[in-house]
């Protein structure tokens, strides 16, 4: 639709990247461990996998997963180009944070696995593909607008009270981030971001194990799409139908909140409905009216 030119002329519009692609994307590889987990029962119905066993194959699963995703931003990145690139490239990892978004990387993997696995892994989970209800869909757009509630609430603080934004601030060294970015922050942050805020979803909005884990994917999924840069209209493969009434995330809206830095605008992290709601949500610079 939109012609790719030479960087250094002005290159149009950004082209739309079609949601449904990115839900087939997710959903092919987030039901891989479910099937998976599936076969062996149906191969040997007798066996029911102990904690010991499924608890570290779902974290690896999910570690493929988050790779996945990516190399998939990134190989777009390359593509399609990034927001603000006449201004600047994207930032790298900054050299003294490499051990500790590491560190981070596999902290998020094993909590956020851990909580589905605190609150869901011994109901009914033999049959992990038969483990959905027909309200998933409408659960799942639930829960990413409450966990967003929640999040949009401790983001601003952090931005307008001066000793949490000494805390936030380690996100916000990158201007302009990327996707394997998105984890970076402060361990006390951390703890809220990964632990406490999507616990307190799950608490609210309930799911059963294998709901909880392909919600796992899709929400990792998009706060490492807010973070690529990739320089498209790529809306949220759930909440997209937002968009209609200006409360939509896509790309540009949260790599616009890292160049805000302490002045802060759109806090969601999910939405922007949140944003819209009480008056923080920024105009759209390079996907304007789209
Ligand atoms: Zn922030
Ligand atoms: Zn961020």
């Amino acid at each position: 639709m939109h012609e790719l030119k030479d960087d250094s002329i002005d290159r149009g519009l950004p082209p739309v990247q079609p949601v449904w692609k990115e839900n087939i994307f997710i959903l092919s590889r987030a039901f891989v461990p479910l099937v998976l987990h599936q076969m062996a029962y149906i191969a040997f119905p007798q066996y029911k996998w102990p904690f010991a066993l499924a608890y570290p194959f779902y974290i690896l699963c999910f570690m493929g997963f988050a790779l996945q995703v990516v190399t998939r931003m990134s190989g777009y990145c390359v593509k399609l180009g990034t927001f603000d690139e006449k201004q600047i490239g994207r930032d790298r990892t900054p050299d003294k944070s490499v051990n500790h978004l590491a560190g981070g990387i596999l902290a998020y993997m094993i909590i956020r696995t851990g909580i589905d696995f605190y609150l869901n892994y011994d109901k009914g989970v033999q049959n992990p593909l038969f483990d959905f209800s027909w309200s998933f869909p409408i659960r799942l757009a639930l829960w990413e607008v409450t966990l967003d509630y929640f999040f949009y609430v401790y983001h601003r603080a952090t931005h307008e009270v001066d000793y949490l934004w000494n805390i936030h601030k380690h996100h916000h060294t990158t201007k302009h981030p990327t996707a394997i970015l998105a984890i970076l922050a402060e361990e006390k942050q951390e703890f809220l971001e990964v632990l406490t805020i999507p616990l307190l979803t799950s608490l609210v909005v309930p799911m059963t194990f294998s709901e909880g884990y392909i919600t796992l994917a899709y929400t990792i999924y998009v706060e490492m799409l807010g973070h690529s840069g990739v320089r498209a209209h790529w809306c949220h493969p759930i909440l997209w139908p937002l968009e209609a009434f200006g409360a939509g995330l896509a790309v540009e809206d949260h790599d616009l909140h890292h160049r805000f830095g302490k002045s802060g605008k759109n806090y969601g992290k999910q939405s922007r409905l949140w944003d819209r709601v009480f008056g923080t949500c920024a105009e759209r610079i390079e996907t304007w009216g789209m």
